[in-house]
C-alpha cells in the first residue's frame, strides 16, 4: 500500500483493511483525484493542477485547483498524471480457461486497460466475461465484442472450428459462412443477437459481398470491422462499402496488386514494389479520411515475426501507419495479443510504443489512439475515451507524464474504473 492510498484512505475515513471494499461499486460513490495534470484525451494541452470530481461511476465536474472536499475518497493527485482509461482495440478472448482469463482481465486492468474490443472468437464465452465483468464477478476492462462472417473457404481453420463448438463449421451464428445465397438480413440480426455489437469481416469475400454484409451490418446498428483485405475484395473495396475499421496496416499492400484469392498469403504482400507513399495507397487513404474509417495498424504482433519477409513488412506497415496519420486517418490502437509471460504491463503499452518509435506518432496521437478514438471506432464515445463531465470515470493515473515519454503510461499509479479505485483481487468463481 502506497503512502498516497494511505492518506487518501485516512481521508476518506477509511482504514487499510477497507482498501478492497472501498473499491467496490457503489451507486451513488464519491471520489475526487486532487490537484493533478490532466491529459484529457480529446487532444487539448495538458492542464495543470486541476481536479476531477467523480459521482455515481461519471466524471461530474473538472475544475482548477483543489475541490471535492465533500467526497468519500480522495486521491492526492500531485505529481500525477490522469489519462482515460486506454483501450485495446484488437484482442481474442476465447477460448480459454475461466479463471484465467478473470485473472488476466483483471491484470489488463491493474495495467491500465479500461476497455478491450474482442475481434472475434466464441461468442458465447466472450459474452459470458463481458456480463460477468459488468456483475462484478471479475474485475476487468469493459469488453465489446464482433461476431465474425466469412467465405466458407475459412472454416477449415481450426481456431474458428474450436470457437463454434456445438455448430458445423460456418454455421455458428457468430462464426458464419457467407455466400451470395446467404439471407444476409438474418445473418446479420444472428449475429446482433449474440451480443456483438460489431461483425468482423475476416477472409474469402469478394467486394459484392463484403458490401452486402458491411451496408446490412450498419442498417441494423452494428460496426464492422474487416481485415485490411479479405481477398479477393481489396481495401478500397471495403472502405467505398462504409467499413467502421481496417485491422492490420500490411494488409493495404494488397491494394497494390491484383486481386488474389489466397487470404493464407495475407501476410507476404508486395512490399518491395507496392510503395506506401504510392498512388494507389495514397487513394486508399484519401477515401478512407472521407469515410471516417479506422485504421488499426497491430504494429506489435508484426514485429514478433521472423519470416522471410517480416524486415521488409515492418518498414512497410510503419511507413504506412505514419503516412495515414499524417493524412488525417483515426488510427486506433490494438495488438491483436493481451498480456505475455516477458512483461508486467499489458501488451497495449508496447504498441503505443511501436506507434510512437516505429511508426514516428507523437505520444499525443499514439494516446488519442488508445482513448478517443478507439472509443469513436467502437461507438461509445459518448460513454468512454475521454475525461469529460458526463463520461464514465474510466481513468489511469500515471506517476509521469506520457507526453514527454510514451514509456510512461507504464507508470500506472492508480487506476479507477467507472468511479472505483481497482484493487487486486481474485475472481469470485
Ligand atoms: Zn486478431
Amino acid at each position: 500500500m502506497t503512502r498516497r492510498l494511505v492518506w487518501a484512505l485516512l481521508a476518506a475515513g477509511l482504514g487499510a483493511g477497507a482498501a478492497a471494499q472501498s473499491s467496490q461499486p457503489s451507486a451513488d460513490r464519491s471520489l475526487v483525484v486532487r490537484d493533478v495534470t490532466l491529459i484529457d484525451g480529446t487532444g487539448r494541452a495538458a492542464q495543470a493542477h486541476v481536479s476531477i470530481v467523480v459521482r455515481a461511476g461519471r466524471v461530474s465536474r473538472i475544475v482548477p485547483g483543489e475541490a471535492g472536499n465533500e467526497a468519500e475518497l480522495t486521491i492526492n493527485g500531485a505529481g500525477l498524471f490522469a489519462i482515460p482509461g486506454l483501450f485495446d482495440a484488437h484482442v481474442h478472448l476465447s477460448p480459454a480457461p475461466w479463471s484465467q482469463r478473470a485473472d488476466q482481465l483483471n491484470r489488463l486492468l491493474l495495467g491500465g486497460v479500461t476497455s478491450v474490443f474482442d475481434l472475434a472468437g466464441d461468442a458465447r464465452e466472450v459474452g459470458d466475461f463481458a456480463r460477468a465483468t459488468l456483475a462484478g464477478e471479475i474485475d476487468g476492462p469493459s469488453i465489446f465484442y464482433c461476431a465474425l462472417m466469412a467465405g466458407p473457404a475459412f472454416f477449415t481453420d481450426p481456431r474458428v472450428v474450436a470457437s463454434s463448438l456445438g455448430f458445423a463449421a460456418g454455421q455458428a451464428p457468430w462464426n458464419l459462412s457467407v455466400t451470395s445465397d446467404t439471407d444476409i438480413v438474418r445473418a446479420v440480426a444472428g449475429a446482433k443477437g449474440t451480443g456483438a455489437t460489431a461483425i468482423k469481416i475476416y477472409a474469402a469475400l469478394d467486394a459484392t459481398e463484403a458490401r452486402r454484409i458491411i451496408q446490412e451490418a450498419s442498417r441494423q446498428g452494428l460496426r464492422t470491422v474487416a481485415h485490411a483485405t479479405v481477398f479477393p475484395a481489396k481495401p478500397s473495396d471495403l472502405v467505398e462499402a462504409g467499413v467502421t475499421m481496417l485491422a492490420h496496416a500490411a494488409y493495404l499492400v494488397w491494394e497494390g496488386s491484383p486481386p488474389s484469392v489466397d487470404f493464407t498469403k495475407r501476410a507476404v504482400g508486395d512490399f518491395e514494389h507496392v510503395r506506401p507513399d504510392g498512388p494507389e495507397i495514397d487513394k486508399v487513404l484519401s477515401a478512407m479520411v472521407a469515410r471516417g474509417t479506422g485504421l488499426n495498424p497491430t504494429l506489435w504482433i508484426f514485429n514478433q515475426s521472423q519470416d522471410a519477409a517480416a524486415g521488409a513488412r515492418k518498414v512497410w506497415m510503419n511507413a504506412v501507419t505514419r503516412r495515414a496519420a499524417d493524412a488525417g486517418v483515426r488510427i486506433v490502437a490494438g495488438t491483436d495479443g493481451l498480456l505475455d509471460a516477458h512483461d508486467s504491463s499489458p501488451i497495449l503499452h508496447r504498441e503505443l510504443e511501436a506507434l510512437v518509435t516505429g511508426a514516428g506518432l507523437t505520444p499525443m496521437q499514439a494516446l488519442l489512439a488508445a482513448t478517443r478514438d478507439a472509443a469513436r471506432t467502437i461507438g461509445v464515445e459518448a460513454d468512454r475515451g475521454t475525461i469529460e463531465p458526463g463520461r464514465a470515470a474510466d481513468l489511469v493515473l500515471l506517476d509521469a507524464n506520457p507526453l514527454d515519454d510514451i514509456t510512461n503510461t507504464r507508470k500506472v499509479h492508480f487506476v479507477v474504473k467507472d468511479g472505483r479505485l481497482v484493487s487486486r483481487r481474485p475472481s469470485s468463481r
